[in-house]
């Protein structure tokens, strides 16, 4: 049976990253051990997580002054350990509200110090990306989100400014070529693009650490985790292994690059698609469409029901769109191949002949 993962996160991963992390589940590299078994301390873990730094470095092209964490908590932590390493209590930080997860951040982000939201597309329902705004010279960062899972738009530019820049690139890390080292901090929860919940990877300029002057509580300290190598704790284990493994077969993809070259493919289909179709309506501004998160409704939405009916039963996963946008979303991460996307819009159009 085919099944084709459209699901927005967690999501589609690689075949053979399934296959080699359920043989690690029993005997892991010939240890007779389960990966779940082995003491993270152990030589045997440290390869693995030694393997998965290393990869995000060279995927990313990182600089030396970047430091590569993988740590617990999902990227909604993340909403909190910025400010709290980097927003002191009298000071502000701009940030870019363009959907529901940049709200979130703003929303944590105030119980740190001021946020000033120096952009927002709430007006028009987070369908389109602020271009207009200014960001103070003396504020302690910018945030924004790179690709909004929820709304299906995508920063196509990298923000200007002079400030620190962090962004949260938890749907579309590793899914295009892009300056990583321009960025003083980056966060992305792992379920998405490389590998599987619970763990996040955190890429960190060290220049910019130790200047706060509250007291951070040690598991927050960014500074703490990089002198412990994300070993302050007992790390995810298994979550971490699972990102080696995808990040592994990234690698063999031809890097970021490409998939890049497949992943524009694959959105590039899907939206002729939709525009191609009467039956079909995009509601994001053209040039702001997310080659992860394809958002679109149906022109009559009565027969949205029918619609999902017919994915449902052709084994086409995760096409119903988020409960607080509705209509339709199909999930392009980097392991969902061409041909998924192929079978999709070969549904589309079928269904979209039988109704006219
Ligand atoms: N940011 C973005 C852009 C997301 O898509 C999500 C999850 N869908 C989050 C943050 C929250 O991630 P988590 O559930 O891992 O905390």
């Amino acid at each position: 049976m085919t099944v084709h993962n459209f699901n927005a996160g967690p999501s589609i991963l690689p075949k053979e990253v399934l296959e080699q992390a359920s043989e690690a589940l029993v005997n892991f590299n010939n240890s007779g051990l389960s990966i779940l078994e082995i003491g993270h301390r152990t030589p045997l873990f440290q390869n693995i997580m030694d393997e998965a730094v290393s990869l995000a470095r060279e995927l990313m092209n990182l600089d030396s002054h970047h430091e590569v964490l993988f740590l617990h908590g999902g990227a909604t932590t993340q909403f909190m350990q910025v400010p709290y390493n980097l927003l002191d209590e009298t000071k502000t930080a701009a940030y870019i509200d363009n959907g529901v997860w940049g709200s979130k951040a703003v929303k944590e982000a105030r119980l740190f110090g001021n946020v000033e939201v120096v952009a927002s597309s709430k007006d028009k329902d987070h369908t389109y990306i602020p271009k207009d705004f200014s960001v103070p010279a003396d504020a302690a960062y910018l945030h924004y989100t790179t690709n909004n899972t929820i709304e299906g738009t995508q920063w196509n530019t990298i923000p200007e400014t002079d400030v620190p820049l962090i962004a949260d690139m938890s749907s579309d890390i590793l899914s295009r070529q892009m300056n990583f080292n321009r960025f003083a901090l980056i966060y992305a929860g792992a379920q998405k693009n490389m590998g599987a919940a619970g763990v996040n990877l955190v890429v960190v300029n060290k220049n910019i650490l130790g200047k706060v002057s509250r007291k951070i509580p040690t598991i927050m300290d960014y500074r703490i985790h990089i002198e412990n190598g994300s070993m302050l704790n007992t790390p995810p284990v298994f979550a971490i292994y699972v990102s080696m493994l995808t990040l592994r077969w990234l690698k063999k993809m031809g890097g970021v690059a490409g998939i890049e070259k497949i992943n524009n493919e694959k959105a590039s289909l899907l939206y002729e698609a939709i525009e191609r179709l009467p039956m079909f309506k995009a509601k994001v501004a053209e040039e702001d469409r997310s080659k992860m998160n394809i958002v679109f409704v149906a022109a009559n939405p009565d027969i949205e029901k029918d619609f999902l009916e017919v994915c449902k039963k052709e084994n086409m996963y995760g096409v119903k769109g988020h409960r607080l946008v509705g209509g339709f979303r199909v999930s392009l991460y980097n392991a969902l191949p061409l041909s998924s996307v192929k079978a999709f819009t070969a549904l589309m159009e079928d269904f979209s002949s039988r109704y006219n």
